[in-house]
């Protein structure tokens, strides 16, 4: 495995080996092939980090499947209660679909918690979440995953399509944040 990445005035050490992360996806996939044959599932993609994921799960799967991608997009709401999360590009029809969203990872579970409730809203037949990674440790807002790659120590993690301020998502490895910094 390649050896210390430094980006601005950060240094990450290498965490999760490009066969490791090539393995567990396959078997997710694996187990989505086995619990969605027939159901014509949809894969909703959340953009930017969870491209590569969603590209590699995606080839692995072998029943009939389509997959779009979207951008959620965070703007205050005109009263206090924080930030509104939209959808940017969902033109898919979800009403009556077997949805599974794809995320890169997990954090404080905000994003998703604010996002899926539009979704339910739309009455798809079945909704589930599928993430690459989760920092269970950094909960604040619970939310139901039903398929998990890895699940990690609360420390920030670059690489393989997640970010460090924009760069860093072409690491074919996962990094995290050294334990000095
Ligand atoms: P949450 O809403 O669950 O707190 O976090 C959602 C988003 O924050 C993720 O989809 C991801 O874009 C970003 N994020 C959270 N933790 C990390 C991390 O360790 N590394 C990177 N690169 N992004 C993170
Ligand atoms: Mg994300």
């Amino acid at each position: 495995m390649s050896a210390l990445v430094t980006l601005f005035d950060k240094t990450f050490e290498p965490f999760l080996p490009e066969s490791l992360i090539q393995e567990k996806i396959k078997e997710l996939a694996e187990e989505i092939n086995k619990d969605y044959a027939g159901k014509k599932p949809l894969f909703i993609a959340i953009l930017n980090g969870s491209f590569m994921f969603a590209a590699d799960l995606f080839k692995a799967i072998n029943i009939e499947a389509e997959i779009c991608f979207i951008k959620l997009a965070s703007y205050k709401g005109a009263k206090s209660t924080g930030n509104v999360i939209t959808a940017i590009g969902l033109d898919n029809d979800i009403n009556n679909r077997h949805v599974i969203i794809l995320e890169d990872i997990i954090d404080t579970g905000k994003t998703l918690s604010q996002f899926l409730p539009q979704l339910e809203h739309q009455q798809p037949s079945s909704l589930k979440i599928a993430v690459l990674l989760h920092k269970p440790d950094a909960t604040i807002h619970p939310v139901h995953i039903d398929y998990c790659c890895f699940s990690i120590p609360n420390r920030f993690v670059l690489g393989y399509g997640l970010d460090y301020d924009g760069f860093g998502r072409n690491l074919k490895e996962i990094y995290q944040l050294k334990e000095s910094e």
